[in-house]
């Protein structure tokens, strides 16, 4: 699997700490695929192929020019062994979602959009420094239905104000029988960001933790309702629409990051990552520390740990701590694995952290 770094965003959201720059001059554009081939060229080995699935990330991907993106999609094509792709995402905010763009991506062979809608909110939505209106929002969703994307998913952020309903985050009846998979997230305050300079200042102040559980629920409860199913912490989809690409990385897949910013991981202790400034990070991980990430990432999915992962010397033990959570409903023993229930995933990196070896 491939993740490319698209680091160029028309403006910044107030609560994003994301690498990525305020830019698409072209030259600078260019110069980034260019370089992006290169790199494409020099570690096309590191993967296995064929390969499954592509994600285009950023940063704002849907900012590039077709004639920019195209020439990235060559240059997988040249490189790389797509004969057996089942998912190419493009994340996209709704204000380039042109019927043109749309059409041109689907010729292009991507079949998944991923799209930051964030809020239906038109005030919220300029708090947030968005560039996007929730009519625009509902039209790029339709207008990439109308080019024939069945699998649409959309980012909502919760946990912004109070909300009394949860028709208080907009016309979201309007946009859920028209997508196939919901991420939702709860607003956090990273350092350095305009968002943690305004709630210093005290010219935002944010829900309390209880507030925000609510919202949670409400937001659970409404997608359940409406055909979807959570997988994933953050995670809903319609039978059959689950991100291929996102859960291979909750399954420790290898994946090759490409550009500024991106990840890659052998699948066992190895990470490396590149930096923008062009050098290169890496680390590997001790056994425990690879053990210690995968127990985190099964607990913050639906399907749970199972109990075959559990490493050899360490069964007893987590069995025993297990039984506390069991007892209060946030883990069940189903199928052969300990899965977080709906208030379970609420807690999964509590739970992780005092299971850790
Ligand atoms: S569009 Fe995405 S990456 Fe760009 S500033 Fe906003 S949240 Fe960050």
């Amino acid at each position: 699997m491939i993740y490319v770094h698209v680091p160029f965003c028309h403006r910044k959201c107030t609560y994003c700490a994301f690498f990525s720059k305020v830019e698409s001059a072209r030259w600078r554009v260019d110069g980034y695929v260019d370089a992006l081939l290169r790199e494409m060229e020099e570690r096309c080995n590191e993967q296995a192929h064929p390969i499954k699935t592509v994600y285009f990330g950023g940063g704002t991907p849907s900012i590039l020019p077709l004639g920019q993106l195209g020439r990235i999609v060559e240059g997988l094509h040249r490189w790389f062994d797509l004969s057996r792709l089942e998912e190419m995402t493009l994340e996209a905010n709704p204000e380039d979602l042109t019927p043109e763009y749309l059409a041109e991506l689907k010729r292009m062979g991507f079949n998944r959009l991923s799209v930051g809608i964030q809020s239906l909110d038109d005030r919220v939505l300029r708090m947030l420094n968005r560039r996007h209106t929730a009519r625009q929002a509902l039209m790029a969703v339709e207008a990439a239905r109308g080019a024939g994307f069945e699998n649409i998913s959309v980012d909502f952020i919760y946990g912004i104000e109070s909300m009394e309903s949860i028709e208080s985050i907009g016309p979201i009846d309007s946009i859920a029988p028209i997508i196939s998979h919901v991420s939702l997230y709860a607003l956090t305050v990273e350092a350095g960001t305009a968002l943690a300079v305004q709630v210093g200042q005290g010219r935002v102040v944010l829900p309390d933790e209880d507030e925000v559980v609510r919202q949670y629920h409400a937001l659970h409860d409404f997608f359940e309702s409406h055909g979807f199913h959570q997988y994933e912490v953050s995670n809903y989809a319609r039978a059959g629409f689950e991100s291929r690409h996102n859960s291979r990385y909750w399954n420790r897949t290898p994946y090759l990051g490409l550009g500024p910013g991106a990840h890659s991981f052998d699948g066992g202790r190895h990470r490396r990552w590149n930096n923008p400034d062009g050098t290169i990070g890496e680390e590997t991980l001790t056994e425990a520390d690879a053990w210690n990430e995968q127990l985190m990432t099964a607990l913050r999915t639906t399907r749970g740990l199972p109990l075959s992962a559990l490493p050899v010397g360490q069964k007893e033990r987590l069995h025993r701590l297990m039984q506390p959570y069991i007892a209060c409903g946030w883990i069940a023993l189903k199928d052969n694995h300990y899965a977080p229930t709906t208030e379970g995933l609420l807690h999964a990196d509590g739970m992780a952290a005092a299971l850790f070896v």
